[in-house]
């Protein structure tokens, strides 16, 4: 009998023991919420209203308990926001404090819940001032967390499988959504309302996510976080750089506010290959040589803004912003003006961010 209990109470602590390893064994894995619609609220669970960024991140995590069997989870909440207001202000905060928490060795990966309307945003801003091979994983959802199929939760969960996976080691910020896992440097959200809106169009995913398990398909060129140049750490405020926009009969109003304004940076959103109309060609060229930095971007969603096609850039100063669109765009020219004005050197940061 005396034997019997001694076996018991051996398998007891030898199960106790295994499963504290087990636990141990798991990544830490910290999430870091930002509001959005996977933390939205509505009263129907049909209807397309709604409020981002109602709940709070423990109740997100609380929705998903099979987080818990891939990895030790624990959540902050950062700001509650609908992406549409994001800011420089919460952009620097966000990399200061991820370079701080990345550091730490109890720390694995971090996931950013985050509104899809500005994720692909602050995905490449932090691509080129976080400085850290652990995964970083943006994810959201296009349905609120009160609608039928809300697409939150699957998404979480696939967010924390791609940050917990040791495959996802110095790949970049990552977006994960609707089953695909995507570069910074590429995604795009590319449709309004559906659930399958965030590609990669000029290069595709670079992986995805099933049952569980991450399956990565290609690495990208582009440079980033470790190899990155940038340096926010003792930066509070960004340069300013807006964006104008083109079409046919275009005037040059916009452009000439920013210009009055003293924006360091203007980046045009052109016709086709990043073309100037005439009535703002000459602006832009004298803004530059005011010493205004020019990048020439598109407003055409796929392929590259490529130097000298119709327009002889080195004559005017101009920069191609080759294939990032102009919100990104903006974004580089930002991180640009921090170390440089002179358009050939942010030209190069073009062609390899
Ligand atoms: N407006 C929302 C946001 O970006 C949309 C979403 O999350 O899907 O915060």
């Amino acid at each position: 009998m005396k034997t019997l209990r001694l076996f018991f109470l051996f398998t007891l602590v030898s199960l106790i023991a295994l499963s504290a390893s087990y636990a141990q064994k798991r990544p830490n894995i910290h999430i870091l919420a930002t509001g959005g619609t996977i933390a939205g609220a509505g009263t129907s669970t049909t209807g397309t209203a709604y409020t981002p960024g109602q709940v709070a991140i423990s109740e997100l995590i609380a929705a998903v308990p099979e987080l818990n069997e891939i990895a030790n989870i624990t959540g902050e909440q950062i700001v509650r926001i609908g992406s549409q207001d994001m800011s420089d202000e919460v952009w620097l905060k966000l990399a200061h404090y991820l370079n701080t928490l990345l550091k730490r060795q109890d720390v694995d990966g971090v996931v950013i819940t985050h509104g899809t309307d500005t994720m692909e945003e602050t995905a490449f801003f932090l691509n080129l001032t976080v400085k850290s091979n652990k995964p970083i994983v943006l994810v959201g959802a296009m349905r609120a967390s009160t609608s039928l199929s809300a697409d939150g939760p699957l998404n979480l969960y696939n967010a924390v499988v791609t940050a917990s996976a040791t495959e996802s080691t110095g790949r970049g910020v990552l977006i994960v959504m609707n089953g695909l896992i995507l570069g910074a440097h590429s995604a795009m959200k590319m449709n309004t309302i559906d659930v399958q809106t965030f590609q990669a169009p000029n290069s595709g995913a670079l992986g995805y996510v099933f049952n569980g398990k991450v399956h990565y398909n290609q690495t990208t060129d582009k440079l980033h976080t470790m190899q990155s140049v940038f340096d926010v750490t003792n930066i509070e405020t960004l340069p300013k750089v807006g964006i104008i926009y083109s079409y046919s009969n275009v005037e040059s109003d916009a452009l000439e506010a920013l210009i009055n304004k003293g924006y360091e940076g203007i980046v045009h959103a052109g016709v086709g290959n990043g073309n100037i109309h005439k009535n703002l060609f000459g602006k832009l060229a004298d803004a530059s040589r005011q010493g205004i930095l020019i990048v020439r971007s598109s407003r055409v969603p796929t392929g590259p803004t490529t130097l000298g096609a119709e327009i002889d850039d080195s004559e005017y100063g101009f920069i191609a912003s080759q294939e990032l669109n102009p919100q990104k765009s903006r974004i580089l020219l930002m991180l640009a003006l921090t170390k440089t004005k002179n358009y050939k050197t942010i030209q190069t940061y073009f062609n390899n961010y």
